[in-house]
């Protein structure tokens, strides 16, 4: 422990060197860009913007955003999600709560659920974590398709490439 001479201010950084393994951090100016093609679409009416593809740890950060009376289709977690509502307005329809602009949500291991915008909101923005997996489902659960960190960057690489900012465009979100 230092003294507290040594230590008597409290806006004193800390003096030694980060460790020489730990990874960069990541510093977004604009979380929601102005730059359209930085949006990646993923279905009608849906896209995201990666703020944290996580592959050392196989989970992802990110906005989604879902215009008019789009739908973000069936899809069952294992593992456990944030959502923080940045704007508009959207709800599950497996339940009666509405995720308000503002709002938290924590979706629990095991929720199965299908989002949706209402039809008065033009656009609703929610940043997501998402841990491991989401798996897309019918309506008795059967799995039809997934996503996880690697289609995510995957999805990332394909739209960057093609919007002309680059395949390696979505690296800076990498971790
Ligand atoms: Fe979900």
């Amino acid at each position: 422990m230092p003294s507290e001479a040594q230590d008597s201010d409290a806006r004193t950084p800390y003096q030694l060197p980060i460790p020489a393994d730990a990874l960069e951090e990541i510093v977004i100016a604009k979380a929601i860009p102005d730059d359209e093609r930085i949006w990646v679409p993923q279905a009608e009416n849906v896209s995201f913007r990666p703020l944290c593809l996580n592959r050392s740890q196989g989970y992802w950060m990110n906005l989604l955003r879902v215009r008019k009376s789009g739908v973000l289709s069936r899809h069952r977690h294992p593992q456990a999600v944030h959502g923080l509502v940045l704007k508009g307005r959207w709800h599950y329809l497996e339940h009666d709560w509405v995720a308000e602009e503002g709002g938290y949500v924590f979706e629990a291991p095991g929720e199965t659920h299908t989002l949706v915008v209402p039809d008065d909101v033009e656009e609703m923005i929610t940043m997501f974590q998402v841990n491991g997996v989401m798996l897309y489902v019918d309506p008795f659960g059967k799995t039809v398709g997934y996503e996880d960190v690697f289609t995510k960057i995957d999805m990332c690489r394909e739209h960057y490439e093609k919007v002309g900012l680059g395949v390696d465009y979505v690296d800076q979100f990498v971790r």
